[in-house]
């Protein structure tokens, strides 16, 4: 069928990819240096299956169509482009990420640009196709899901080398969304193994800003979310690789906060004597325990909060019920 023959290709591209960065003089001296620069070790550039696509040594695409695999399927996986009835790889030049399904079929890839100019996209990544969906994927979910039910919890990052460094640090109950924005299809994949989900978004005003669209969204799917905020500039990456797995363990179980915590100290600052500013806080706060589809857990997450600013209840009580009435 279509959909084993596009299986088969993108299988034959990881092996295409990751043969390159072992066998090939180009893949190890650009592909290779680079993961080994970045701190990966064999094991973990072998447990990904992490890959090079060759610039000037003889490219994927034409190996395909030499083994006989349609242009047309390459194409369709985005892995070949044409332009002017000349054929090209998509990712050449790039280090390559496959991307997984829960049970390790590849369904696209992620490919990172060595160029550190500003106008090149940093990740290219597959387009959507047969085999990729990409609302319902999320990058290292097939690595991390026993993890996941064992530690009863999943971490939650934004970026490939997120998972990998975390993964290598001893921290492998971890997974990301890679480039697209969370989707409920992803927190339902999450839900299949865990409750329990901790958000760890790069320190920086992006990051912040989608970890409050993602704990909104977790919340109303019924997670219970936690955050764990890094020094600023630092993401799990970076910060795992300048700690050693010991105090990686220790940051983020010294550091994880629920959603209340984390919201009140990111939106605090500077409002410590502007009653206005403090009541926009408030009001945050309770629109998100809001979208609590539990009462009693709503009802918790209230009572926390009063004590915490020092207000009463019921006015919590009252403003979140028209909250939830306005939503309906
Ligand atoms: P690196 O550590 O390799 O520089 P990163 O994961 O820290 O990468 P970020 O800039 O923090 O990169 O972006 C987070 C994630 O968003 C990436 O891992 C990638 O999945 C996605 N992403 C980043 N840039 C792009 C882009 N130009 N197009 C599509 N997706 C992107
Ligand atoms: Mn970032
Ligand atoms: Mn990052
Ligand atoms: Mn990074």
């Amino acid at each position: 069928s279509e959909r084993e023959s596009l299986q088969i290709i993108n299988t034959f591209a990881r092996d295409f990819f990751a043969n390159s960065i072992k066998n090939s003089t180009e893949g190890k001296n650009i592909g290779l240096s680079y993961f080994k620069e970045r701190g990966f070790t064999e094991a973990t550039i072998d447990k990904f299956q992490l890959g090079y696509c060759p610039r000037s040594e003889k490219s994927f695409t034409e190996t395909a169509i030499e083994k006989g695999y349609k242009q047309e399927y390459l194409e369709q996986l985005g892995l070949t482009k044409t332009k002017n009835d000349r054929r090209f790889d998509f990712f050449s030049g790039r280090v390559m990420f496959p991307i997984h399904s829960v049970s390790g079929k590849v369904l696209g890839f992620g490919g990172r640009t060595l160029q550190t100019d500003k106008k090149v996209a940093k990740y290219f990544n597959s387009p959507e196709s047969v085999l990729y969906d990409k609302s319902s994927v999320l990058y290292g979910i097939n690595f991390a899901k026993n993890e996941i039910i064992k530690q009863d919890n999943c971490f939650l990052v934004e970026g490939y080398t997120d998972v990998i460094s975390m993964s290598q640090s001893g921290v492998e109950n971890v997974v990301s969304s890679s480039g697209t924005s969370l989707t409920k299809g992803q927190i339902k994949l999450i839900q299949r193994y865990t409750q329990n989900i901790t958000v760890l978004y790069d320190s920086d005003p992006a990051g912040i800003k989608a970890s409050f669209r993602g704990i909104d969204l977790l919340l109303e799917e019924g997670m219970t979310v936690k955050v764990c905020l890094f020094p600023e500039g630092e993401d799990p990456d970076s910060f795992a690789k300048s700690v050693g797995t010991d105090e990686l363990k220790k940051y983020l179980a010294d550091n994880q906060k629920d959603f209340v915590g984390f919201k009140t100290d990111i939106l605090l600052e500077g409002t410590e004597n502007d009653p206005i500013k403090r009541a926009g806080l408030i009001k945050e706060i309770v629109g998100s325990i809001a979208l609590i589809p539990d009462s009693i857990t709503r009802s918790v997450y209230i009572k926390q909060t009063a004590s915490q600013f020092d207000f009463k209840e019921q006015t919590l009580l009252n403003e979140m019920n028209v909250i939830r009435r306005k939503a309906l």
